[in-house]
């Protein structure tokens, strides 16, 4: 398949450009948008077909659901059953980095939703995605735009080199802001009233989100290890993600024994490191990643999957991380990483 590449800065000047992706999208095929998360592979979220299609571009099991996304919040109230406080979620944080997991109505299919009766929707804050999105009158299904078990796409760069040949186009807007996926939660009721279960944290905190609704539950998955034959609550959860083909190994421990740790580790063997700004003086130049000082985690989400995938063409033998704090937006941080990890923490 030949993939178109489309540079658009500006989305008032590129209606031809964005007219055509949409009218690709309607007749089935794929388009690659950016988001102010990461960059989206999308098709049409009303057809079992595109999903299909999706998740074949992706290398990705068609169990794991799809996150539909519309151009307003209330377009919600067509795929999904929404409610009270659904409508305070989309006042407060839509258009934006949120995710919200509905029960679904019929007509958008369960190749979409994984099997699901849920249907997740979210309404980018991106003016190529606004846009986009409103020149399609259907939802827009759309996982991460990487092959499946890369790191999300943060840049055109990263999914031209995962996608290309597998999609029909792809829109090359620039950096994502955020880079890192959308908060995902989920509406749940107990005998106690409404709450929420975050299935998936991101730069919508959970203090954030505890102004609108005062009960967030955190879904085991996000910061554990799920133990064999354990179900998560969000099928996604299950796989190994963002795993780079070098070792990540997370280091946990003051300061001053994580870069005693490093600096010896550069001294017996080649090896990557994630650093913060304030370390390099300490450290030897080859093979140093920083991904922003120690306390801006705004900058360290930034710049992670980017870095990650950097970090691996290296060759080196192990690659070394900190251990964010799971607090904040170093929550989505330390979700992110674990998980790149596979879990390995090593406290030094
Ligand atoms: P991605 O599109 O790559 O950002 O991943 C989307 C993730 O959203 C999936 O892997 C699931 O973890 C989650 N998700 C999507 N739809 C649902 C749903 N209906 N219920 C629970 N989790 C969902
Ligand atoms: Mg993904």
């Amino acid at each position: 398949m030949h993939t178109k590449v489309f540079r658009i800065t500006d989305p008032l000047v590129a209606v031809t450009e964005l007219r055509e992706a949409a009218a690709v999208l309607r007749k089935g095929g794929l388009v690659v948008f950016p988001t102010e998360t990461v960059y989206g592979l999308g098709g049409n979220g009303l057809s079992a077909d595109a999903a299909e299609r999706i998740y074949a571009a992706k290398g990705r099991p068609s169990n794991n659901p799809l996150i539909i996304h519309v151009h307003h919040p209330a377009e919600a109230d067509k795929y999904a059953h929404t409610g009270e406080l659904y409508r305070r979620l989309a006042a407060a944080f839509m258009p934006g980095p949120l995710t919200v997991v509905l029960p679904k109505r019929d007509l958008v299919p369960y190749a979409t939703t994984g099997g699901l009766d849920t249907v997740a929707v979210r309404c980018p804050d991106h003016p190529i995605a606004q846009a986009l999105l409103k020149e399609c009158d259907f939802p827009v299904a759309a996982p991460s735009a990487n092959l499946s078990g890369k790191p999300s796409p943060t840049v055109a760069e990263h999914v031209i080199a995962d996608l290309s040949g597998r999609v029909d186009v792809i829109i090359d807007g620039g950096e994502s802001d955020i880079g890192l996926e959308s908060t995902i939660v989920k509406l749940d009721r107990d005998q106690n009233g409404e709450y929420l279960t975050l299935l998936r944290p991101g730069a919508i905190t959970t203090d954030a989100l505890t102004c609108v609704c005062e009960r967030v539950v955190i879904a085991p998955a996000v910061l554990e290890q799920l133990k064999d034959g354990e179900r998560p609550l969000s099928p996604g959860m299950m796989y190994k993600h963002y795993a780079p083909t070098i070792p990540l190994v997370l280091l946990d421990g003051t300061p001053e024994d994580v870069l005693a740790f490093l600096q010896k580790e550069q001294a017996e063997k080649s090896c990557a490191i994630l650093c913060y700004l304030e370390e390099i003086p300490h450290l030897k130049a080859q093979n140093l990643f920083p991904v922003g000082e120690k306390n801006d985690l705004t900058t360290q989400a930034h710049c992670l999957f980017s870095l990650l995938r950097e970090a691996d063409k290296t060759g080196s033998s192990v690659m070394y991380a900190h251990l964010p704090p799971p607090d904040g937006l170093g929550l989505a941080l330390y979700n992110r990483m674990i998980r790149a990890a596979a879990h390995t923490i090593q406290k030094v």
